[in-house]
């Protein structure tokens, strides 16, 4: 038989349909009935890399297995995808942000939950063959089939990440999961918003076997082959006496770590214990209804947008530069080896491009190398690489303890220590080594980049790449538009951070850039506070309880004071009482405490110990009488400073769009992400509430909180920094 399914037996369903195209070769799914009986439905998009369930997808989906369940003849089902890295990515995220009311959401989930019960209740074996991103509603579709097998390929990813956006898995996902694993590896999962990779997703038994992507249909044949499956239905852990005992246990960690910020967590929580003493049907409504409510939410709202600002950063061109897409980076060569230097040629050497690594001599360059091997190391523990990817990247280093011809690097970042005459210095001789089209980048924190390309002959191929530490976990580049920077150069820098899977935003040279600009404030803020009397934990306290990853105290100790020092000298030179350098910053690192790296900051770090707050740096605080403050008005102080810089980067135009500001404070210092970045923020309170608190601590003899031209204005007229959301 082997026949492609007509359009003339697909039938209309029965939900209201989304207006279908009239010929096959546009459906996202092509049907084919093999000889043996078995259906194939691949999922194949046109025009488009990856396979998302939009509402186009869904109606197909929904005719298609209509014509099965009236083929009795049918053998059974194989769900795979023609794609080459993703099996289906989920729902289409543009649908939930369309949503405007409980009733919409509801019939968006009961449509999916419809169609993943279809597939459920067919009488003929079903299995899903996954190669690539089978995530969300994509594995939701994966736990309606009876078998699912898995190609062991790095693209292969499973899970349930809907938590990561502010929803639970509605689509059956908290459902069928528990059911299918057991309760307990089904909370990991889907508390965690964790997707994994193919290896560890058999040995959870999320999927049943792993088949390499060319034989999976093969593989899927063999089960169809056997019949519908008998599972356990882990009686031990699946039962309402284990829910009720574990279900506020996870949900005191819950709050002990999201503060109460992310009700999704605790909502799948209450889902899926529920649910799990129920019938299928019942513990459905349960998602149902859970899923509807978490759509309403600000969090929800907010999470998405960052989902959607990451897509955009992955795609971003610089619209002054001509249209000719550039020629993607072959030869890279990083100056400097240092936690920095080492870092950058690391990510670039995993992914598969050649780097240099230069440094003053061999011990510096054999140090850097250490650090690389390291990384590579951890990375094969946490299954990032196989043994044989990592020595293949480390062998993509060319250590380089003398000057070497650097004529053919399309690319050269400096990562050297942070000093702008050595800087200087290194640009002029790289000037002489590189040939005229080599673009040269600067990893500088802080310093002026149109300083350092003035002394080349060449000013217009320099340009800022600044990575964030560490550089593997980091997603965020600031790519940095010097004075004189070609706007192809831009480009170059920007492709080149999308070609390395980093997401970059494009910011103006000027000190700080953005977002230590607009980080350095808080954190001397959190210095003037502590000087005044503020104790160490009230402050980081304070700031988780905002929202932030680490407290400002935490975090000063996690970047060294000296290095903090030294950021917050350069800006305060350019800000001037703005950004007025604490005392406590310069004794302290006087004194020797160094932070981390040196066991000794805000707090003793202790090997194996829990950090503490350091009882010696009483001693650096000024000798004035500490006052009382209160926790309130600690974290305000802190956040009004953020919010105040967030405003003047815009107004002076260092990006120009307040997305690129929410979106880089976001991803590089971890900004409450549920409260959707500093300006976002500033739009939910109220600029007016801000200003008006503002302008009373100026009034009260602190002149810093004076609110920016922007933000003041913004206040006055009412007007948001989002005005159409
Ligand atoms: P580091 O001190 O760890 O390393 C600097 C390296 O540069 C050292 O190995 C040193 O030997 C080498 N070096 C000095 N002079 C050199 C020369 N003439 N040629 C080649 N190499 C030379 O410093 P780091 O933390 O890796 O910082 C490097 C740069 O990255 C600085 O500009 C810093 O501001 C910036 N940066 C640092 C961080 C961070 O958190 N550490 C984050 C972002 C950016």
């Amino acid at each position: 038989m082997n026949v492609l399914k007509s359009e003339a037996t697909a039938q209309t369903a029965a939900l209201p349909s989304a207006p279908l195209p009239s010929l096959a070769a546009e459906r996202t799914i092509r049907f084919v009935v093999r000889d043996d009986g078995i259906c194939v439905l691949t999922f194949d998009r046109p025009g488009s890399s990856a396979n998302i369930f939009d509402l186009r997808t869904l109606d197909e989906l929904a005719q298609e297995l209509e014509f099965i369940e009236r083929q009795p003849e049918l053998k059974g089902v194989i769900f795979i995808s023609g794609k080459r890295s993703v099996f289906i990515a989920g729902l289409d995220l543009n649908l939930v942000r369309e949503i405007t009311s409980p009733t919409e959401a509801r019939a968006l989930i009961e449509r999916g939950q419809a169609v993943m019960n279809r597939i459920a209740a067919l009488k003929i074996p079903t299995v899903a063959a996954v190669h690539g991103a089978a995530v969300g509603g994509g594995y939701e579709l994966c736990l309606a089939c009876d078998y699912r097998i898995a190609s062991p390929d790095h693209a292969t990813k499973i899970g349930l990440p809907e938590i990561k956006i502010g929803l639970l898995p509605g689509w059956g996902g908290s459902t069928r999961l528990p059911r299918l694993i057991g309760l307990p590896k089904a909370l990991d999962i889907i508390l965690g918003g964790k997707t994994v990779a193919a290896k560890h997703a058999l040995k959870l038994g999320m999927v049943d076997e792993m088949a390499p992507s060319e034989c999976l249909v093969a593989a899927a044949v063999r089960k169809i082959k056997l019949g519908k499956p008998v599972r356990s239905n882990h009686w031990l852990t699946n039962n309402r006496l284990v829910a009720s005992a574990v279900a506020p246990q996870v949900r005191k960690q819950i709050l002990k770590k999201t503060r109460g910020h992310y009700p999704a967590v605790l909502q799948a929580l209450e889902v899926v214990t529920r649910g799990i003493s129920q019938t299928v049907a019942a513990s459905l409504a349960l998602e149902r209804e859970g899923i509807v409510a978490l759509m309403q939410t600000g969090t929800c709202h907010n999470l998405i947008n960052v989902f959607f600002l990451q897509e955009r950063a992955r795609k971003r061109t610089f619209p002054a530069a001509s249209s000719a897409e550039p020629n993607p980076v072959a030869r890279t060569a990083v100056i400097g080896a240092g936690v920095m230097g080492a870092g950058i040629a690391q990510w670039i050497s995993a992914r598969k491009l050649p780097v240099i690594l230069r440094d003053i001599n061999t011990e510096q360059v054999a140090k850097g190398m250490a650090t690389i091997a390291k990384l590579y190391r951890d990375g094969v523990k946490r299954h990032t690489f196989t043994a044989h990817e990592a020595r293949a990247g480390m062998d993509r280093v060319h250590p380089a303890p003398a000057e070497v011809p650097l004529h053919r690097a399309d690319l050269v970042i400096e990562a050297a220590v942070e000093n702008l005459e050595l800087k200087k210095k290194i640009f002029q001789r790289l000037d002489e080594l590189v040939s005229p089209e080599t673009v040269l980048a600067t990893n500088t924190s802080a310093l002026p980049i149109s300083e350092m390309a003035a002394g080349t002959r060449h000013p217009e191929r320099v340009v800022g790449l600044h990575f964030f530490n560490p550089v593997h976990r980091m997603q965020l580049v600031e790519v940095i538009a010097a004075r004189q920077t070609a706007p192809e150069v831009i480009q170059r820098a920007l492709k080149f951070a999308q070609q390395i899977g980093k997401l970059p935003v494009v910011v103006q040279d000027s000190p700080g850039f953005l977002v230590n600009r607009i980080l350095m404030p808080y954190l001397i803020e959190a210095g003037n506070l502590f000087e005044a009397g503020a104790k160490v934990e009230d402050l980081d306290e304070v700031m988780l309880d905002f929202g932030m990853p680490m407290g400002p105290m935490r975090l000063l100790d996690e970047v060294g004071l000296d290095v903090s020092l030294h950021v917050a000298a350069t800006l305060a030179a350019h800000f001037g009482d703005r950004m007025k350098v604490p005392d406590c910053l310069r004794k302290m690192t006087g004194a020797g405490f160094l932070g981390r790296k040196n066991g000794r900051g805000f707090y003793l770090h202790e090997k194996s110990k829990e950090a503490r707050p350091n009882p010696q740096n009483s001693a650096c605080v000024q000798s004035q009488k500490a006052r009382e403050i209160t926790r309130e008005e600690l974290q305000e102080r802190m956040v009004f400073l953020m919010v105040n810089e967030a405003a003047r980067c815009l107004e002076e135009q260092i990006v120009t769009d307040p997305a690129d500001v929410d979106f880089a404070m976001i991803m590089g210092t971890g900004f409450a992400p549920f409260r959707g970045g500093p300006l976002r923020y500033t739009d939910t309170v109220g600029a007016a509430r801000l200003v008006g608190a503002m302008n009373h601590l100026v009034a009260s003899g602190t002149a810093h909180f004076e609110p920016c031209k922007l933000l003041a204005g913004k206040a006055a007229s009412g007007d948001k920094f989002y005005p159409n959301d």
